[in-house]
């Protein structure tokens, strides 16, 4: 695979620069099989205020050092390249935990003033959400997930390793006053998380049961190689088989049929609808083919896979001297699509020779 070297493109791309044969230079950002990356995860921090058993260790987490973080105007110019130039459509600000970045507003107005106006969405823990869910939404936010594990206070605390339950329900409740809809919760489900008395699929029901009362979109996320204290195992993780068994014994399931498109959640209508579950199961039913996603790291770096080994620089060129406002746009318009011209059809997770990405999720952007 053609690694993308730091430094300036040193000629116009396409058909003449090695392993980018090919490469449109207009129009969406593609790959060698035909995918349009129109969906951009931004990760605005690496750092966070939850450690959630799947995804960090308790204590010994080292954090990107603060010059390495992409100011609040270096992001907001990669969204406006992304989005006027390069066709994404949809803009989604994760982490780490993004309410934590206090320039979060002015970030989302600048993204908001863009024309085409992007889709811009948020994931979060929730934390702190109470407060700022009415001012993100007059900033332009449009929706939110929200990580909510469990629906009792012990286990969640067990899942998040912090007591903050009643936090993330106000925050839930708070954006769904403030219009943020469908607020959806993300759940990750653990076989030792949850070893607290109390089994996995209870806490699935009951997690469910806790959605379809308030009218939020449940969607559980199988566990994935992306923890930093890399202590996944396939064996462990509880699969999205083993969860619709567990949620079809005390409802009946039937699928969407609603077009799935690119969303990653496979539906299924509960008790026979309007309400629905859903389940990504990223690892025992990929659907990179199906993969519209590009990411930038909170350092900068494009990553074109959760999964990838490889990532590309644009903080390198962002900070370069020398170039005037158009020519830096353009160069890191080129940048990012040699970028995703080299994502690997899947994320390989099944090859003899997957290894787990360097950075964790939350480093990468969930
Ligand atoms: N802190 C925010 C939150 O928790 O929503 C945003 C970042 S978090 C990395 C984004 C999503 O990734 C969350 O829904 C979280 O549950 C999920 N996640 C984290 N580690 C994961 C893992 N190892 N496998 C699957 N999902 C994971
Ligand atoms: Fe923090 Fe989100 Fe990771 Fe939990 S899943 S530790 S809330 S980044």
């Amino acid at each position: 695979m053609a690694v993308v070297a730091l430094g300036l493109p040193r000629s116009q791309p396409g058909a003449g620069e090695t392993g980018f044969a090919g490469m449109p230079t207009t129009g969406p950002m593609l790959d060698r099989f035909g995918r349009a990356a129109t969906d951009l995860r931004v990760s605005l921090t690496d750092r966070c205020n939850l450690r959630c058993t799947y995804c960090m260790p308790e204590e010994g987490m080292s954090w990107l050092p603060d010059d390495d973080l992409l100011a609040a105007e270096e992001i907001s110019r990669l969204v406006r390249v992304a989005v006027t130039r390069l066709h994404v459509a949809e803009v989604r600000f994760t982490g780490g935990e993004p309410l934590l970045r206090r320039e979060l507003p002015e970030i989302l107005r600048a993204a908001a003033a863009l024309r085409p106006r992007p889709e811009l969405s948020l994931t979060t823990n929730g934390l702190g959400l109470k407060q700022k869910a009415r001012l993100l939404a007059d900033c332009g936010l449009d929706r939110l997930n929200v990580s909510l594990d469990a629906a009792d206070p012990a286990t969640y605390a067990e899942s998040t390793r912090r007591d903050r339950f009643a936090d993330v329900i106000a925050g839930l409740a708070a954006a769904s006053a403030a219009g943020l809809r469908p607020v959806k919760v993300n759940a990750v489900l653990t076989r030792r998380g949850s070893s607290g008395g109390k089994d996995w699929r209870d806490v699935a029901a009951e997690l469910l049961d806790l959605c379809l009362a308030s009218g939020y979109e449940l969607r559980f996320i199988e566990q994935m190689p992306l923890d930093a204290g890399r202590s996944w195992t396939r064996a462990e993780m509880i699969t999205a088989d083993e969860i619709l068994e567990a949620l079809g014994s005390r409802h009946r399931l039937s699928p969407d049929p609603a077009p799935r498109g690119s969303a990653p959640a496979g539906r299924w209508l509960v008790d026979g609808g309007p309400a629905s579950v859903g389940v990504i199961a990223s690892v025992t039913k990929p659907f990179c083919a199906d993969c519209d996603r590009t990411r930038i790291t909170a350092d900068g770096q494009v990553r074109n896979c959760l999964f990838a080994a490889e990532e590309t620089d644009l903080r390198a060129l962002l900070r370069s001297p020398g170039l005037d406002e158009e020519a830096l746009d353009e160069a890191l318009a080129l940048r990012w699509r040699q970028a995703m011209w080299t994502k690997r059809t899947g994320h390989g997770m099944d090859d003899p020779w997957f290894q787990q990405p360097e950075r964790p999720m939350s480093a990468i952007g969930g």
